[in-house]
């Protein structure tokens, strides 16, 4: 039977949706609005394209949205200076920094410098150790966005084998630990695992994130599983000379005749990150002022 195919867009709309109404909430009950604080250091085009798209979002839910762009040739320092009166803003409640930065910047000193409580990235030492340890977390946005959709379509995680390929900082690894805050039995597969695809084939849920453009393959997949697509590649259009598309990590004719779901590319797990860094703003905000937080938007 054909997999239900999951619809990221749709869900990240209704996670935009929650977030307004508890933004709403905050304003009228409590006369505090969320704020969100970008950073833009250059001129990348797709990082600009990125930030529009943030600064739009965080708008639309009735939240604040500061940007701050800085040239490319911006100081270490002058950056510093700017994340320390963020970090001491009442009125900012998440900061980021939009990467890659230019060469002479370091992305990790970059991060450690933002308030863990602001780091609505989730991307920083002290929110991975507390996901790791189980305390309160902003958790990175692309793995929370992915195990809202899985908790969406699977009432209970629990006891599921969970694979996840790919070990990044960024998203392996939080996806793994959240999988495992689900009680999954997690597995987690990257490029020295030996026979990949009988370790996909293990998977009740298979996440894959690698940036390989349709690495696994419909026979790597066990009959019924679910699976999160996260890859994205931009390859030629087979059929419009001239132009691009966006293809996944997982081979979707063919897997998507043996999985129960998965996620399309795009359309799947890529709208949800910025919602979820909507969320993790609304979760940052509650948390500095004692507010009650919004239910399911967190991990
Ligand atoms: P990354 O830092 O490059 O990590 C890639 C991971 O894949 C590494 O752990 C690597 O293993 C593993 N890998 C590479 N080749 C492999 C192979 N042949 N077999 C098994 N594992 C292999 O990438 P990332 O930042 O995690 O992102 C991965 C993909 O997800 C990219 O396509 C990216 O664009 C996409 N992504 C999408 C979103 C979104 O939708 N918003 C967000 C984040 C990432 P080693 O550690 O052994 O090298």
């Amino acid at each position: 039977m054909a997999a239900v195919i999951i619809d990221g867009k749709a869900f990240a709309a209704k996670v935009r949706g929650k977030v307004a109404d508890h933004v709403a909430f905050l304003k009228a009950e409590h006369g505090v609005t969320p704020g969100l604080a970008v950073i833009l250091v250059g001129e990348d085009p797709a990082s600009k394209v990125y930030v529009h798209h943030k600064h739009k979002q965080t708008v639309d839910v009735g939240m604040n949205s500061f940007e701050h762009r800085m040239s490319a040739n911006a100081s270490e320092a002058g950056i510093f200076a700017l994340i320390d009166r963020l970090n001491a803003d009442p009125g900012v409640h998440g900061v980021l920094c939009q990467f890659p930065v230019p060469e002479h910047l370091d992305e990790r000193r970059t991060v450690a410098h933002i308030d863990p409580a602001k780091d609505v990235d989730g991307l920083s030492v002290t929110s991975a150790g507390q996901l790791c340890t189980g305390e309160d977390a902003l958790i990175s946005c692309t793995p929370l966005g992915c195990l809202l959709l899985l908790r969406a379509r699977i009432d209970d995680l629990t006891g599921m084998n969970a694979v996840v390929v790919g070990r990044s900082n960024l998203f392996g690894k939080p996806m793994a630990q959240l999988l495992l805050r689900e009680n999954c039995t997690v597995t987690i597969a990257h490029s020295r695992t030996r026979n990949l695809a009988d370790v996909c084939r293990r998977a009740d849920i298979l996440v894959v994130a690698v940036g390989r453009a349709g690495m696994v393959k419909g026979d790597w997949i066990k009959p019924g599983a679910t699976v999160i697509d996260v890859g994205i590649t931009r390859v030629p259009h087979p059929d419009k000379p001239g132009t691009t598309r966006l293809i996944g990590d997982v081979e979707f004719a063919t897997a998507s005749k043996v999985a129960g779901a998965i996620t399309p590319v795009p359309g799947g797990v890529g709208p949800m990150t910025i919602a979820c860094l909507l969320a993790n703003t609304l979760t940052a905000c509650c948390r500095a002022n004692g507010l009650p937080e919004p239910e399911g938007l967190t991990a």
